[in-house]
């Protein structure tokens, strides 16, 4: 069968079939100036002239920016409100509990990797946290189904040929699992990525990082630096083994204090409970997850669900009020403005300004393992990202707005 017959459509886009292996890395919270700084700065001598030889151009991700929301739209090619992940949790009204949403049951959308697996294509998924490698891997033909392999840093030690597609993976790495909280559980990531490159040669290989770094460091600092250094090494290791590689970001990053370096935090159930009484109404925040420790579970957008009978338009006036708050939209606004799935969405959904959070209330905060100023994202101020590919797409438009999830896009359809 000829390439062209192969393409595949996957949620309403159609893909050309892979001419040679393509890697796309999801950088964590790769605010674009990351790149600027430490190209500037001479750490990426392999990322400055890619970019200037390829396509380098910025994108927009989905709002919540956040991680799981926008590593699903990059492999879907699709919005929230067609693959259903809008956050880590959401409020399941019915049932009355706070839904944690890392499950693959919640996922309503194949991904672009798992459509081609099922074609027949080799596929490769290595993700820094475990939370994104079972939703990443739905899907794939992993072990007796075929040759698929989707494993995280963090669990490495424990993969399975059965599960993960492969024994041992860090043993076959020769690497150590690193610590949770490192620049060494992205570097991991990579060298995997390598690794798999150079003795399976998937077809289409998808790299995941952690924002553990960006949380911690800004742009042109010299930790910063130091991760896009070590990462532009193995980029140009994938490069020189003939893969075209792709790039972009779940999300940017910024400074979330004042002047003197204090979080500026909107403890938004505290407010709500003394406007219309104690936990009559409920603030989810999409961020929270179980790896807390670098950003406290503050970012820039919230979720509110009202009592019935609330006076919606009355308190989005108030909240829209609140010194540090950027948009207040009602449920429907916000799903037709984010593409979000209704029915995982609360009443008002609010998004804070570019250098504000938002919390529940403050005794639910635990701040004190922040040992960096605040830095955070989930909002509209950190949409923009890097959307980078190894090879020219000259058919592109130039001045077509770009969404992170254009990534299989441009690189399969476009890039020479
Ligand atoms: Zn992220």
């Amino acid at each position: 069968m000829s390439e062209s017959a192969r393409a595949l459509t996957v949620n309403g886009r159609t893909y050309a079939w892979p001419r040679r292996p393509l890697v796309v890395v999801c950088v964590d919270g790769c605010e674009p100036d990351y790149l600027t700084r430490a190209v500037a700065a001479g750490a990426m001598p392999w990322l400055g002239p890619a970019r200037a030889r390829g396509t380098d151009r910025l994108a927009d991700c989905v709002i919540p920016s956040f991680t799981n929301p926008n590593n699903l739209s990059i492999v879907t090619g699709a919005p929230p409100a067609v693959h259903g992940i809008c956050g880590n949790y959401f409020w399941d009204a019915d049932a009355g509990v706070e839904v944690m949403m890392n499950d693959p049951k919640y996922l309503r959308a194949e991904s672009i990797l798992a459509a081609f697996s099922r074609a027949g294509a080799a596929v490769g998924v290595v993700t820094a946290k475990d939370k994104l490698r079972r939703l990443l891997g739905e899907g794939l033909r992993l072990g007796a189904e075929g040759s698929a392999v989707c494993f995280s840093s963090e669990r490495a030690a424990e993969t399975t040929g059965a599960e993960h597609g492969l024994d041992g993976a860090a043993a076959w790495l020769g690497r150590p699992v690193p610590s949770v909280y490192s620049a060494e559980l992205s570097e991991f990531v990579f060298a995997a990525g390598v690794k798999l490159m150079e003795t399976r040669r998937p077809d289409l290989l998808y790299l995941s990082t952690t924002d553990y770094v960006q949380h911690k460091h800004a742009p042109g600092t010299r930790d910063a630096n130091a991760f896009y250094q070590m990462m532009d090494g193995y980029l140009a290791r994938l490069d020189a083994l003939g893969a075209t590689v792709a790039l972009t970001a779940d999300h940017g990053m910024n400074g979330k204090t004042d002047a003197a370096g204090r979080p500026q935090v909107i403890y938004l159930q505290d407010l709500l409970d003394g406007w219309i009484g104690a936990a009559r109404a409920r603030v989810i925040l999409p961020i929270t997850d179980p790896y807390v420790v670098h950003h406290g579970a503050l970012g820039s957008f919230a979720t509110v669900h009202l009592p019935g009978g609330a006076d919606v338009a009355g308190c989005m006036g108030r909240i829209a009020a609140i010194a540090g708050m950027e948009v207040v939209l009602d449920r429907d606004e916000a799903c037709r403005r984010f593409e979000l799935p209704k029915d995982r969405m609360g009443d008002v959904v609010a998004v804070s300004r570019r250098d504000w959070v938002i919390g529940t209330s403050e005794a639910r905060h635990d701040l004190s393992g922040l040992d960096a100023p605040l830095r955070s994202h989930g909002g509209i101020s950190e949409q923009r990202v890097p959307l980078i590919v190894s090879r020219p797409a000259p058919a592109l438009p130039a001045d077509a707005r770009l969404r992170n999830f254009d990534i299989y896009d441009v690189a399969l359809n476009h890039a020479a």
